[in-house]
């Protein structure tokens, strides 16, 4: 694996929760960014993909057509893809609409009918990221904890692919 020098974080359909998890590695946030630079993420003012990141952790499902380009733009982009949180490996609470499909959801939410534009056009199913694109490592957790990240950073960071069995679970 080539040497890791710029990072991403993206989030598609999730609820903020696995990169309040990221946030939680407090200071050994400092610690590991002296060793690369964050290039696009929410916490960051950029609004476009640059055109090569080495890694980029992906938070949430594709659960719209607007997640769809992303993630597709994000892979295409990317050297190290990393499925961050049990919505982004299996769909998890975003999948829970796949029960009924779009149509209840949008009722639930908007008064009839829902409105055409500024809202992105729901998939038919919510799709957990490695169904989509290609995943080089899978980081599962409910959030996954400051810990495993962390693991997972550094291993990265040492030109590894991070192994986390034992160390990681679902929920
Ligand atoms: Fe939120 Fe859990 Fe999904 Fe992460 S995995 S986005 S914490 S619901």
């Amino acid at each position: 694996m080539s040497e890791i020098k710029t990072l991403a974080t993206a989030w598609l359909d999730g609820c903020s929760g696995c990169h309040m998890s990221l946030l939680d590695l407090d200071e050994r946030l400092i610690e590991l960014s002296s060793q690369f630079t964050l290039v696009h993420s929410p916490l960051v003012d950029r609004k476009t993909f640059p055109e090569h990141v080495d890694v980029t952790l992906v938070e949430g499902a594709v659960a719209s057509e607007d997640d769809l380009k992303k993630i597709r733009k994000i892979r295409e982009h990317t050297g190290v893809l990393v499925s961050l949180g049990d919505c982004a490996l299996t769909g998890n609470v975003s999948a829970m609409r796949n029960r009924c499909g779009p149509g209840p959801v949008l009722l639930r939410v908007y008064p009839e009918p829902a409105p055409s534009e500024g809202v992105p056009a729901l998939l038919d199913r919510v799709r957990p990221v490695h169904e989509v694109v290609p995943v080089d490592v899978f980081v599962p957790g409910c959030p996954p904890s400051a810990e495993t990240i962390y693991q997972v950073l550094v291993e990265l960071l040492a030109g590894r692919i991070p192994t986390l069995e034992g160390v990681a679970h679902f929920g």
